[in-house]
């Protein structure tokens, strides 16, 4: 009988539940009009009425493995709880994984939503045919997530992948993790509109001002990548810095740990075409590594090539990735 899991996002404002197949294919997904932030009780009623009414509806179809939630946030591997998550403060401290698994009788992980990504471009997305891979999501922060011989590499306490937090410029913008220049402050939608805004008190700036001050479309990363694109020079310097920024990262990563792949998922990373130019020069200056294995030189040595690559699941990475997590840990 075929067997199929369920995957919850629980990364964005709503909750997003998905029935997968073992084969990879989503069968169903429901966004619920349920706001994460109007808090835990509520989610955890809504999560559980969501998947007894899935598991009802293909349950002539198979059986449920299991279920895997991707939550914003650190979680502790072993209690599965979740440690720390800006997003959901009511959440920390809550044995949630025995919560639902009590309610539902049935296996519950809970992984990193980042993380659940990574895992989901690695089984059906731009990883599928890698072993190795490390994958940034670039949205409101920036996310990252390693997958080493197939696996989530958790590390020690399963904080491993904060990738954003990677220092990119020294005395860089503050962050809300204590340090400065990260990552997060020059890659994340949010750092986009940062940028923009400075760009606009710096002066000079005429049409990102334009675009702030108009009443619609609501000033975001988009508009500005929009004004990129037509040609505005200072809105092409934000995504210059955007890809600068990315390839100081990406260029330490390949030095560090020479995968064969690094993907960029997440909302930005729409925004390839402005950023990826000035992403790989900065790659091929600072990693000898990459030079190594994508030689320009036709008569070169031909090694197996470093891949930079844009994510191909979108937001259903994440959703994936967590219907995953119950199907490889039952093979054990
Ligand atoms: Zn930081």
């Amino acid at each position: 009988m075929p067997r199929f899991a369920i995957g919850v996002d629980l990364g964005g404002t709503n909750l997003r539940i998905a029935a997968v197949g073992e084969d990879g294919k989503i069968l169903e997904v429901i966004t619920t009009a349920t706001e994460v932030a109007r808090g835990r009780s509520l989610v955890l009623d809504e999560i559980c009425f969501t998947i007894n009414k899935i598991s009802a509806k293909h349950s002539s179809n198979g059986s449920l493995t299991g279920i895997g939630i991707g939550v914003p946030g650190i979680i502790d591997m072993k209690s599965g709880m979740v440690l720390k998550s800006p997003n959901l403060p009511d959440w920390t401290d809550y044995p949630v994984q025995q919560e639902i698994e009590r309610r539902l009788s049935t296996t519950v992980i809970l992984e990193n939503d980042a993380n659940a990504a990574a895992f989901g471009e690695k089984w059906m997305g731009a990883g599928r045919d890698q072993d190795d891979l490390c994958m940034f999501t670039l949205g409101t922060g920036v996310g990252g997530g390693l997958v080493f011989d197939g696996k989530i590499w958790h590390g020690m306490t399963g904080m491993a992948g904060e990738l954003g937090h990677t220092t990119v410029f020294a005395d860089g913008h503050p962050c809300k993790c204590n340090s400065r220049g990260c990552l997060e402050q020059y890659a994340s939608a949010t750092a986009i509109k940062r940028m923009a805004m400075e760009a606009i008190a710096h002066g000079g700036a005429i049409e990102l001002e334009k675009a702030a001050k108009a009443p619609t479309p609501e000033f975001s990363a988009q508009v500005i990548y929009n004004l990129a694109m037509a040609g505005d020079k200072p809105s092409q310097q934000i995504f210059q810095t955007v890809g600068q920024a990315l390839g100081i990262a990406i260029a330490t990563f390949i030095n560090a740990l020479n995968l064969p792949m690094y993907v960029i998922g997440g909302g930005v990373s729409h925004s390839w075409d402005a950023f990826a130019p000035a992403m790989f020069e900065e790659i091929k200056f600072r990693s000898f590594v990459y030079r190594a294995t994508n030689s320009e030189d036709p008569n070169g040595p031909r090694l197996q090539e470093t891949i930079v690559t844009p994510a191909l699941l979108g937001g259903d990475a994440g959703l994936l990735g967590a219907a995953r997590l119950p199907m490889v840990m039952n093979k054990h």
